[in-house]
């Protein structure tokens, strides 16, 4: 073999990392993954760009690094990411040429982005163009890829994964408001779902742990943490979830509001006089738990509140368990059966009282809830079903970052 062919072939072979960013406004989260075994070699995060900043890097053997530096622009964030990342004591890699591409998570993709795409110009116009169905976040995420472009330079290829995608196979029944349809037709108000990626991974992960193909099973998934949702995974599917026009729809959550009735809101604002930007605060960040409760946005610190006799804490507690078995049933009729039901995310894989209390009672749909094995667990895969179940129930941990490397290297393979 000459020495330059060599040379590709170990090209081609330490090419085989791939690097995910979840880009906010203010923040850049990281992580390094080794697609030959899926582990992830480094991650952190970049803080306060924009104002102040802080780098905390932490590598696969536990060894942590974490630096106050200033981030103007994201650009800056992403350069010493470069740094941090390839040179000195902390580097996971010997050089920025060994990750062959980038996915980045994008919170709106609208109907324009029904699966993952390599970035170009005209992509990024388009994610651009949607701007005002997610102000908070789709501008901070062309700020990061424009600051990564520029960093990286053009040999490493982008890729955009997009929460909305997983749900653009809803049917127009489902993702419909009942509003005049000019408003869909002139602002394209309608359902959108969010959380696509997390529940795209664990309804994949469920066929492969039961080993049935998912085009044959009728799924909830209910990943819920700080922002929950659910959804009815038929056939492989999303055809309903819980979160809407943005994620303030659907389940009361840490401190949105969730579902409510739009008089209430608008009598709301009337009798207090608030603007829409003030009624909008309050929905998204004083009400769900924190709302009810009035002492935390957490559901670990509400449990212990009320069992130390709190009602307020109780009552958000209660809400939040109602909410889930109802969408449960809901979901179930509308898929006309159920095969199978998912717990995901921060509260969904380590709070087995609210797992065992919203399977509670619910053997009339075919859940038969392994009490004994459910109990104590946290954060690992377990199914949480009798074996006679005709329901399966599992937990399985989420990865939105694995799932948005798999869709990066898959574009990457597909353009060498
Ligand atoms: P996000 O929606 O921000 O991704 P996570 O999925 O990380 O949130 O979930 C965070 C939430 O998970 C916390 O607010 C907390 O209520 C819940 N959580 C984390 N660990 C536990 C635990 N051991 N028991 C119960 N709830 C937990």
């Amino acid at each position: 073999m000459t020495e330059s062919k060599a040379g590709q072939l170990k090209g081609v072979q330490t090419r085989m990392k791939v690097l995910v960013i979840n880009a906010g406004s203010s923040s850049l989260k990281y992580q390094l993954i080794d697609m030959r075994d899926e582990s992830v070699i480094a991650k952190g995060v970049c803080e306060r760009i924009g104002n102040g900043g802080k780098i905390t890097h932490k590598l696969a053997d536990g060894r942590k690094y974490e630096e106050e530096v200033d981030f103007p622009t994201h650009t800056e964030a992403f350069e010493k990411l470069v740094e941090v990342m390839s040179t000195g004591d902390y580097a996971a890699v010997s050089g920025m040429d060994e990750i062959s591409a980038i996915g980045h998570r994008i919170v709106q993709g609208a109907e324009y982005f029904t699966e993952s795409v390599l970035v170009t110009e005209e992509v990024l116009k388009t994610i651009e163009s949607i701007a005002e169905l997610a102000p908070l976040h789709n501008p901070a995420h062309i700020r990061a890829i424009r600051a990564c472009q520029k960093v990286f330079g053009p040999d490493v290829p982008e890729v955009v994964v997009f929460d909305t995608a997983f749900h653009q196979t809803m049917p127009p029944k489902a993702y419909m408001f009942g509003l005049p349809y000019e408003y869909y037709e002139k602002y394209n108000v309608r359902k959108y779902g969010f959380h696509g990626t997390s529940h795209r991974f664990v309804s994949a992960r469920l066929g492969e742990l039961v080993g049935r193909n998912i085009k044959d099973m009728k799924i909830v998934t209910c990943h819920l943490g700080n922002g929950s949702s659910i959804c009815a995974v038929n056939r492989g599917h999303s055809v309903d979830t819980s979160m809407g026009f943005t994620p303030l729809d659907g389940l009361m959550m840490g401190t949105r509001s969730g579902s409510v009735d739009p008089s209430a809101i608008l009598y709301i604002m009337e009798k207090e006089g608030l603007s829409p930007k003030e009624m909008s605060d309050i929905l998204n960040k004083k009400s769900g738990n924190l709302g009810i409760s009035r002492i935390s946005s957490d559901d670990r610190d509400l449990r212990k509140a009320a069992a130390e006799g709190n009602p307020m804490a109780n009552l958000a507690g209660e809400m939040f368990r109602y909410q889930i078995k109802r969408y449960i049933g809901a979901y179930a009729a509308a898929m006309g059966g159920l095969d199978a039901l998912v717990f995901t995310g921060g509260i969904g894989e380590n709070s087995y009282s609210l797992r065992e209390e919203v399977c509670d009672h619910m053997e009339f749909l075919g859940i038969e809830f392994d009490k004994e094995k459910n109990d104590g667990v946290k954060g690992k895969e377990l199914e949480i079903s009798k074996p006679t179940s005709k329901v399966k129930v599992w937990i399985i941990p989420t990865n939105e970052e694995l799932l948005i490397a798999r869709d990066t290297m898959a574009i990457y393979k597909r353009i060498q």
